[in-house]
């Protein structure tokens, strides 16, 4: 089972971007809260690096993802500075066919559909040094989800539906990225092979008379129960 180490930036003294009465470290553990949420229908690990508003370094969250031998890191953010928009960002060394690449295009593709009935603005795949990023041994992305500081993008942060919106879309993305599947598809196939019942076989025949001679013998010794059942074979 694959492992997703998510992580809700900033926390705890840290609150990452302030403006609009909203801080940015409670948006991330929203948000991450609500992806680990609906993941757990699939087949798929979690861990989140805080799960509270606690102060949580860079470097201890990099050791949560190292440590855990996870196959993803997901770091989830909100921007602030003046602009508007969505993007996401990998590390500046991966190349076009790295896997933190191919994840980038799936996760930033899947959210601005996700995100298109707001007419968010795509600041694009983006490439950066940064600590987390950096430091992480597997695949990492992190994004940065709208601006706190935009009047439009700061409102919509605080419409009911926006988060489970965006939540569910990083979800399709991640599902399409490390091809998981939901544990109840599975669970369903199982069902139905428990749907069985095992028959004792005394004779296979090509020729009901055949098949009628043995089923006397077979009452003659006592098994009055026994029946024939006419079994269709494939060529
Ligand atoms: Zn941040």
């Amino acid at each position: 089972m694959k492992l997703l180490v998510i992580d809700p930036g900033h926390g705890g003294k840290d609150p990452g971007a302030v403006s609009n009465n909203l801080k940015e470290k409670n948006l991330n553990l929203l948000l991450a809260q609500l992806v680990a949420d609906k993941l757990s229908a699939y087949d798929l690990k979690i861990i989140l690096t805080r799960e509270a508003d606690t102060t949580l370094g860079l470097a201890e969250r990099v050791k949560i993802a190292n440590r855990s031998g996870a196959d993803f890191f997901l770091s989830l953010h909100v921007n602030a500075g003046a602009g508007e928009g969505f993007e996401s960002f990998i590390h500046t060394s991966c190349s076009a066919q790295s896997q933190a690449s191919a994840y980038q295009s799936c996760l930033h593709r899947q959210i601005m559909a996700g995100l298109a009935k707001h007419k968010i603005r795509d600041r694009g795949k983006k490439r950066a040094n940064f600590y987390v990023l950096r430091k992480t041994k597997m695949p990492a992305l992190l994004l940065e989800n709208l601006f706190l500081d935009h009047p439009r993008e700061a409102k919509l942060w605080q419409t009911k539906g926006f988060p489970p919106l965006l939540a569910n879309s990083i979800v399709c993305g991640l599902v399409e990225a490390l091809e998981i599947s939901e544990e109840g598809k599975n669970a369903s196939r199982d069902h139905k092979i428990q749907d069985v019942f095992y028959t004792v076989q005394i004779g296979a025949f090509r020729h009901r008379q055949n098949a009628e001679k043995k089923l006397q013998k077979a009452k003659r010794r006592g098994f009055h129960d026994a029946f024939i059942q006419a079994v269709e074979r494939s060529p």
